[in-house]
């Protein structure tokens, strides 16, 4: 399980600390802003806009660039992998 760093499988996000899991748990592959309060993954939509929003706040692009490179990170991710683009 730990053979690698682990990250989000939904938004990439690198998972440290517990609360930085899904509910609080280390286990959960997912982080703490993919999943609703009932710790159900959300939306791909929502994970992009999420994403995309952290983009363009942390790496000053605009929204449109912000959006590519979400859909260009989330087409790698496990809980994403086989959906087809859009
Ligand atoms: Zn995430």
């Amino acid at each position: 399980m730990n053979e690698k760093c682990a990250s989000c499988a939904s938004c990439g996000f690198p998972l440290h600390e517990p609360s930085d899991f899904a509910s609080g748990d280390p286990l959960s592959i997912y982080c703490a802003g993919c999943v609703d309060s009932e710790g159900r993954l959300k939306s791909y939509e929502e994970v992009l806009a999420m994403n995309a929003r952290w983009l363009e706040e942390n790496q000053g692009l605009d929204a449109s660039a912000a959006r590519r490179m979400a859909v260009a990170l989330m087409a790698e991710l496990p809980a994403w992998k086989g959906r087809a683009q859009a």
